[in-house]
């Protein structure tokens, strides 16, 4: 049965990565990642697959259709953030493998070949920077950049990719060409509390959203907290946090936009109980999958700065951090997905990802889809993570429906129809 073949493949591979301590320690490009990797190459070749590296050590890993014609790929990734969990990326490459099970069990042929991709370095814990794998794979990625990344203990991103056995000049040669793939999809767990709110097993997620990230300094004068009347005061504490709750009532009106916003760190200065702050710096992170509803949240907190210099004699100063371009994903591919849940009597919630995934990199160059999982009680990057393997063979049931839809299933050999 499926439920208990997927419980046993995901102790086997997380039997890689164990400490004295709690949760799973495999980060990118170590011994960790690689034997976790070789685990799941053993087991795509108990089911006939044909197994290969890339460039930059992506696994590929290959079950052959009637034609020469693109693959339809199924990724994710295997290894973790530091004292990470069970089902990040891992349940995706496993469900990729557990399609593959069925459709040899169900002994069925399809035109196109059918792939299963394990992704490098998806997650930023040990060179700050996420999803390199699958950039490499789609022609993303930044040779510089990759070149100038470290680790804690200083290793160069260079350095690492040769201690695992690979050439760092070589690397964007994993890059593959577009008629290599005709869709791709991914399995993923939600790392939100939005499907198990909604008591749902299956998401389908209509985009990545990227954030627009501020850092925000508003001055004004630290004076005595008791010789200073309430309208001789420029407090730039209640400034920013006047400035704030505009930005979250700007964020809520964009609520059917599923844009968020939010300000997770803050600090005024001198930082005294009896002194009027006279600066206060804080971190504004805005993001939606619409840029245009982002805008708009933008444009308001920009205007409301410009209120609280006027009424309250402050000055403010905005350096944008980051402004990254959210990546909506293929509307064909949600369209099979979601007419496959109806067949399978499920009711899917469509929602934007607030986090990154290797699908943002590979949607850029093919057309492409994620399924979210729900995680109990949102949790992820945690040893608790937690999915329940009854929803996770629901999703499996869509993933596998959507790849025979995609790849183009016959019929089963031995069931050949005769009509008169
Ligand atoms: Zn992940």
């Amino acid at each position: 049965m499926s439920l208990e073949r997927i419980d046993e493949w995901l102790d086997e591979v997380n039997q890689i990565g164990k400490t004295s301590a709690a949760g799973l320690y495999r980060l990118a490009y170590t011994k960790e990642e690689q034997d976790a990797l070789d685990i799941f190459r053993g087991l795509c070749e108990k089911e006939e697959m044909s197994v290969r590296e890339d460039a930059a050590g992506n696994l590929i890993a290959r079950r052959e259709g009637t034609a020469d014609v693109p693959a339809v790929a199924i990724g994710s990734h295997l290894d973790t953030v530091y004292a990470g969990g069970q089902y990040d990326g891992t349940l995706g490459v496993l469900a990729g493998l557990e399609v593959i099970h069925r459709l040899n069990e169900k002994n069925i042929q399809t035109t196109h070949p059918v792939e299963v991709i394990v992704f490098r370095a998806e997650e930023s814990s040990r060179f700050g920077t996420a999803t390199i794998g699958s950039k490499l794979m789609s022609g993303k990625a930044d040779p510089a950049k990759l070149a100038s990344l470290k680790d804690k203990d200083g290793i160069t991103f260079p350095e690492a990719v040769e201690q695992a056995g690979f050439s760092f000049e070589q690397l964007t040669k994993a890059k593959r060409p577009q008629t290599d793939i005709k869709t791709f999809m991914e399995l993923h767990i939600e790392q939100g509390p939005v499907l198990e709110n909604k008591q749902r097993s299956v998401g389908i997620v209509t985009g990545i959203a990227a954030p627009l990230r501020l850092r925000v300094l508003v001055e004004g004068k630290a004076s005595h907290s008791g010789t200073t009347s309430m309208d001789m005061r420029k407090d730039a504490l209640t400034g920013a946090s006047e400035l704030i709750l505009e930005l979250e009532s700007a964020a809520r009106n964009e609520k059917d936009n599923h844009t968020v916003a939010t300000v997770g760190s803050i600090e005024a200065s001198p930082g005294a109980m009896n002194v009027i702050p006279g600066q206060c710096r804080f971190d504004v992170d805005i993001r939606s999958t619409d840029t245009a509803s982002r805008e708009r949240v933008y444009e308001r907190f920009v205007q409301a700065a410009g209120h609280i210099e006027k009424t309250r004699g402050l000055s403010t100063q905005m350096q944008t951090l980051a402004e990254e371009t959210p990546v909506p994903l293929s509307s064909q591919v949600q369209d099979c997905l979601k007419e496959v849940c109806s067949n399978l009597n499920l009711t899917p919630v469509f929602m934007p990802s607030g986090a990154g995934h290797d699908v943002m990199n590979m949607a850029q160059k093919w057309p492409s889809g994620l399924l979210f999982v729900p995680s109990v009680n949102g949790l992820s990057h945690h040893p608790d993570e937690f999915t329940a393997l009854t929803h996770m063979v629901e999703a499996v049931d869509v993933l596998e429906q959507a790849v025979r839809t995609e790849a183009d299933e016959g019929r089963p050999k031995k069931q050949v129809e005769v009509r008169s």
